[in-house]
């Protein structure tokens, strides 16, 4: 199977799975490039994963659907124009011949889900959206910092060794913050140059792994003493419960230049 992140906008990446006939894409915000690539590949797209409603994940959906006859899978509990599967946590669909598990994941939108497939190759595959990102996780636009940290909670109990597909190239800049939260932290700093070289020759940062995020990411780290004591040190107050040391974190990125 080969996974391909195709590159979108300014920062997004399509993902494409596929067996060399058979493909599946993720979040399509833009069709050029995702019809581009199944002409060129000669790939038949068998279906179309939607994690979430907005409109760079979405954007392409319905010329991408008419142009292939793909069917389409998506949240329940969200506003996604024309027909398609709906799904929940405890769902599962067989795509590209194999089984794939739907997660509530809340927190960026009310009602995003996650695509989980135990086996490709191997190896454990997520598909998340915008809820987990390689150094950081996404902005809180309908859920609270609970809900949020819930769900990240549920994919950092996933296989280390899941390859984490994320929407966005963010990486850099999301290790930048996450040097000021943990200065001392010597595989974030590793891991920083390795995704700068990789930037340097014009390569996705992605796919990353569990594994690899619960040793950089701060969001997937509040409850690490470095973590929370710095979330304690920023906000200016003597206690914190685990959720109010999440939150923290996620209102000093936003203001985090
Ligand atoms: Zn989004
Ligand atoms: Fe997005």
């Amino acid at each position: 199977m080969k996974l391909i992140p195709l590159p979108a906008f300014k920062d997004n990446y399509l993902w494409v799975l596929h067996d060399g006939q058979r493909a599946l894409v993720v979040d399509p915000g833009d069709a050029q490039p995702v019809i581009a690539f199944l002409q060129r590949e000669g790939l038949q797209l068998e279906a179309i994963l939607v994690t979430h409603h907005h409109a760079d994940h979405i954007g392409g959906l319905d010329a991408v659907r008419n142009a292939t006859g793909a069917v389409v899978f998506g949240p329940a509990r969200e506003q996604i124009p024309g027909t398609l599967a709906r799904l929940e946590e405890g769902n599962e669909i067989t795509v590209l011949g194999r089984r794939w598990r739907v997660l509530d994941v809340p927190g960026h939108t009310a009602g995003h889900i996650a695509f989980y497939c135990p086996d490709v190759d191997g190896t454990p595959l997520l598909f998340c959206g915008d809820t987990l990102f390689s150094g950081g996780c996404g902005r809180l636009f309908e859920g609270t910092p609970a809900q949020m940290l819930a769900s990240l909670d549920k994919l950092a109990a996933l296989p280390g060794n899941t390859r984490v597909c994320c929407t966005h190239e963010y990486t850099l800049s999301n290790l930048r913050f996450a040097r000021a939260v943990e200065p001392g932290n010597q595989e974030l700093i590793q891991y920083t140059q390795r995704c700068q070289e990789r930037r340097d020759r014009e390569q996705p940062t992605l796919p990353s792994t569990i594994a690899q995020e619960i040793k950089i990411n701060p969001f997937l780290r509040t409850r690490m003493p470095e973590v929370a004591q710095s979330a304690l040190h920023h906000a200016g107050v003597t206690s914190q419960d685990e959720v109010a040391a999440f939150a923290t974190i996620r209102q000093w990125k936003n203001e985090f230049q």
